[in-house]
């Protein structure tokens, strides 16, 4: 998903900005891809920066593609991330963590092709992303 201009959906200018929506007439924050307002219906969205910090909520282990050396599904986790700013987005988690209800993450970008970029969570203790080979 790409806006008008190349702009990533998801990526503020920085790069490093994971990019929510908020409601011009209620002012309530809702996920990157909302196109109108879960509260008062309104589509007058503006797109403002999330801290990118939020909380795993559930997950799933699934095959994904794209993200070896071949084109082979590899098993990943997908998880619904309650962002600490309010909205909730699905997302792959990098890494291997101890999952557990509320485990802290932090959003990072990888890239897809040499200007699209797709946001994946981290595992974090204290705001500060934790890789784990
Ligand atoms: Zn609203």
């Amino acid at each position: 998903m790409t806006a008008a201009g190349g702009t990533h959906l998801w990526a503020g200018l920085s790069a490093r900005t994971l990019m929510i929506r908020r409601c011009e007439c209620c002012d309530l924050l809702l996920a990157p891809v909302a196109v109108t307002c879960s509260s008062c219906g309104s589509d007058h969205l503006s797109r403002v920066p999330s801290t990118g910090l939020g909380s795993m909520v559930t997950w799933k282990l699934a095959d994904r593609t794209g993200v070896g050396a071949d084109d082979d599904a590899l098993p990943s986790m997908l998880a619904v991330v309650a962002l600490d700013d309010g909205p909730w987005i699905c997302s792959w988690i990098e890494g291997e963590i101890a999952v557990r209800p509320g485990r802290p993450v932090r959003v990072e970008f990888d890239h897809l092709g040499s200007d699209e970029r797709y946001p994946v969570f981290h595992g974090c203790q204290h705001g500060t992303a934790v890789r784990v080979a």
